[in-house]
């Protein structure tokens, strides 16, 4: 099951995070490869999809922002974007749009920053958006401050919240078939930071020092250990000389987890909406009416039954019993 594990590091201004995607996981590629139309993600794809939808986990449980955190990245190579969503209770979504082939040994610059106009941008779309209100969005190249192309996608999300949310962060990302996963390490702003409970005052220097050693042995995590190792092995190895403070991992009902409002009932309602003869059309042109959520990549397929039966019940309601593709 999907789990998500907070931890301080005890008297240091410094704080962490692993998130473990398995089942919420599986569902964004599930609902892929059953898309009759894309087809199955390659392989580069998925482990960049994996990473961002668990790097949004761990960024939108530091940030702790009530709205949605959506994170993307436009591409101009075969892939030309990629976005995962992540509510404020951890409900999540992702979906790519691919033009072409993805190699197997394809790279983040390949798949997105082919001619060095990627970008990645990272929105906060509040719950209760007021009338005029605009979501906060911030963006940053796949580049490095030398305009070098960045493979990995840690390190552009570090990039990000230096610049954009000032706090330095250590990432870690990896993904395959089976588990996305992320370690997030963050340092907390200084201020007060002497007043820690208990502990005597550091000064500056000191809690740059801590904050670097623990960075350093966060980011000596290899991703083999992170797809495949539990958290408590990883938090023993990593962090077996520091005082770790941890909190009631958020696991079962309070994971994060796959949604998408999506759902055959409002397609069936949406074909509803474009009248009998419209339907009827791109039945006779069609075969079928196939409908692809834009946010989530399923694919919900009415055939000539199908449709006949929208427009012969009352309200709309499709029939219930029809497979969703
Ligand atoms: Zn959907």
């Amino acid at each position: 099951m999907s789990e998500l594990h907070k931890f301080l590091f005890e008297g240091l201004p410094v704080r962490g995070m692993i998130v473990r995607l398995t089942d919420a996981w599986t569902e964004v590629q599930r609902r892929r490869a059953a898309n009759s139309s894309t087809g199955a993600y390659a392989p580069p794809v998925q482990a960049l999809l994996g990473e961002m939808v668990a790097a949004g986990v761990l960024m939108q449980s530091s940030i702790k922002f009530n709205g949605a955190l959506i994170l993307q990245i436009f591409g101009d190579g075969p892939v030309k974007l990629a976005v995962a969503e992540i509510q404020s209770d951890l409900g999540l979504r992702a979906t790519a749009t691919v033009r072409g082939e993805v190699a197997a040994d394809a790279t983040l610059s390949t798949m997105l920053n082919l001619h060095g106009q990627g970008r990645c941008a990272i929105t906060l779309d509040p719950q209760n958006r007021l009338p005029g209100q605009q979501p906060y969005q911030g963006v940053v190249p796949l580049t490095d401050a030398d305009y070098r192309p960045l493979e990995q996608l840690s390190d552009v999300l570090q990039h990000y919240m230096r610049q954009s949310e000032q706090l330095e962060t250590t990432l870690v990302l990896a993904a395959d078939d089976q588990v996305a996963a992320g370690l997030l390490i963050q340092r907390l702003p200084l201020e007060g930071a002497g007043n820690l409970a208990g502990q005597p005052a550091q000064s500056p220097e000191e809690l740059n020092e801590h904050y670097h050693r623990i960075a350093i042995l966060a980011a000596s995590l290899k991703r083999e250990e992170l797809l495949t190792l539990d958290v408590e092995t990883i938090l023993r190895r990593l962090f077996w000389e520091e005082k770790l403070q941890r909190f009631e991992p958020l696991q079962g009902e309070t994971a994060p987890r796959f949604f998408c409002s999506c759902s055959r009932e409002r397609v069936g309602r949406m074909i509803q909406g474009l009248g009998d003869s419209e339907a009827h059309d791109i039945l006779s042109e069609q075969g079928s009416i196939s409908v692809d959520c834009e946010f989530c990549g399923a694919q919900y397929r009415f055939d000539a039954v199908d449709v006949a039966q929208i427009f012969k019940t009352p309200g709309g309601q499709p029939p219930a019993s029809s497979a969703v593709q």
